[in-house]
């Protein structure tokens, strides 16, 4: 595989391990382009089977789900069944192996838009931006609701695509994802603010930075002097990165992890 690689990018990836190396404070953020190797399609992807009619940023909104909540819950039910037997590829391992070998050194803070828990089924520690699949709530009195998909990509999950109600308030449970228009959870936010505004590398991994705040994190990290690295095969709006690599995240992530140790 390496020999595929371009001489460029190699040597893009090497000055990507350099800076780091010399770094204390690093904060990752990923979207869905780094599980997109795991068989996760992206946001960008066009959907398929009974959902290729349907756009996803018309499915995940407060509206769509106050209008249609049977129609966005068998949605969701949909992206769970895809999701679940998804394990994670070799950009969350290396990820997690770093986060784990940083401690002593270096502090890597894992910031995600992704609601699957793929960086978590590598061993990372990890803060979600946008919610989490595999949890539910109360539409109306937000409530936890803690019957369906408690473990996390377990097997026995039920998909069952009938609306379920809350048991305190009779309100329908949705998933607790962030939708379109929907403020983050402030705790997340907080983390993910701090974590950007003093690091010294900021690494953005797998994402098309068109959805904010999360796509402001960047530009935080920068305005706070940290150097910035994006890794994505396709260009994004993002003006502000010091080193692209530009590989899928799979590739590019061991190889950043070996340079890197063989700096040490
Ligand atoms: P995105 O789909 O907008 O972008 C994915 C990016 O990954 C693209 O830039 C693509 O070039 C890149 N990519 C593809 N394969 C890759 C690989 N192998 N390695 C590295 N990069 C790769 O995803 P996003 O940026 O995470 O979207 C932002 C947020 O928008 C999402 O996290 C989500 O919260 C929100 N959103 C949610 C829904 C929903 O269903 N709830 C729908 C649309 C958007
Ligand atoms: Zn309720």
């Amino acid at each position: 595989m390496l020999a595929e690689l371009s001489p460029a990018l190699i040597a893009h990836v090497q000055k990507a391990a350099k800076l780091l190396a010399a770094q204390q404070r690093i904060c990752v953020l990923t979207g869905a382009g780094i599980s997109a190797e795991s068989g996760i399609p992206t946001f960008r992807d066009k959907q398929t089977g009974l959902w290729e009619n349907y756009r996803a940023e018309d499915l995940a909104t407060p509206n769509a789900f106050a209008r249609d909540p049977e129609l966005v819950w068998s949605w969701y039910q949909w992206r769970r069944q895809l999701v679940a037997d998804k394990t994670p590829n070799p950009a969350h391992v290396a990820l997690a192996q770093w986060q784990q070998s940083a401690s002593n050194h270096q502090q890597l803070t894992l910031i995600t838009q992704n609601v699957d828990d793929l960086h978590e089924q590598a061993g990372s520690t990890v803060t979600h931006l946008h919610g989490n699949l595999w949890r539910n709530r109360c539409s109306q009195c937000q409530a936890p609701y803690e019957d369906q998909a408690q473990g996390m990509s377990d097997s026995n999950i039920r998909f069952d695509e009938s609306l379920l109600t809350c048991p305190h308030c009779d309100g329908y449970i949705r998933p607790d994802i962030v939708w379109f228009g929907e403020s983050l959870p402030a705790q997340a936010w907080q983390t993910a603010e701090d974590a950007a505004a003093h690091c010294d590398v900021f690494i953005s991994i797998g994402t098309s930075s068109l959805v904010y705040p999360a796509a402001g994190l960047a530009q935080l990290a920068k305005q706070n002097g940290a150097k910035i690295i994006e890794i994505n095969p396709d260009p994004t709006p993002n003006t502000i990165v010091d080193i692209t690599l530009a590989e899928k995240a799979g590739v590019v992530m061991p190889l950043l992890m070996k340079h890197m140790a063989e700096l040490s």
